[in-house]
């Protein structure tokens, strides 16, 4: 019986996030997403720039937060694929690559390149992926493309 919940919360979960202010209280990364920025908080008490973004400070604890830009360009450290798995609504193989923009590094999925043309160092942008109901999801491809 528990294996079957299992299965039905997998095939329910939304890997998508609700990014609308009445379900999400960091809409506003959707909302910069929807204009092309890839952004985050900064702690406005102690400047501490926080990724992901956070609602609050985890280091002094303040709630009062702004929105700062990340580097455009950004580079990659290492790629992986995984090859089987997706989610419902995700096409395998997907393309995953640990990332540095600035001071700040994370696994962001790439979109629109060849496995062969990927290397660590090569510098990727920022390209939103939007989906079927128009919320966004960010990826990245090599610039250039
Ligand atoms: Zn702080």
């Amino acid at each position: 019986m528990a294996e079957r919940l299992i299965w039905d919360y997998v095939y329910a979960y939304d890997p998508v996030p609700q990014q609308t202010p009445e379900f999400n209280k960091l809409h506003k990364y959707y909302e910069n997403l929807h204009l092309e920025r890839l952004t985050t908080t900064k702690c406005t008490k102690c400047e501490k720039i926080s990724w992901p973004p956070r609602s609050v400070c985890p280091e002094c604890m303040s709630d009062e937060m702004s929105w700062v830009d990340l580097p455009e360009e950004g580079s990659i450290i290492v790629v992986t694929v995984q090859e089987s798995g997706a989610f419902p609504g995700f096409q395998a193989p997907l393309i995953f690559a640990m990332l540095q923009f600035g001071d700040i590094r994370f696994i962001g999925k790439l979109i629109d390149v060849e496995l062969s043309q990927l290397a660590p160092g090569k510098k990727v942008r920022l390209k939103v992926e939007t989906q079927y109901d128009g919320r966004v999801l960010p990826a990245f491809t090599l610039t250039g493309n």
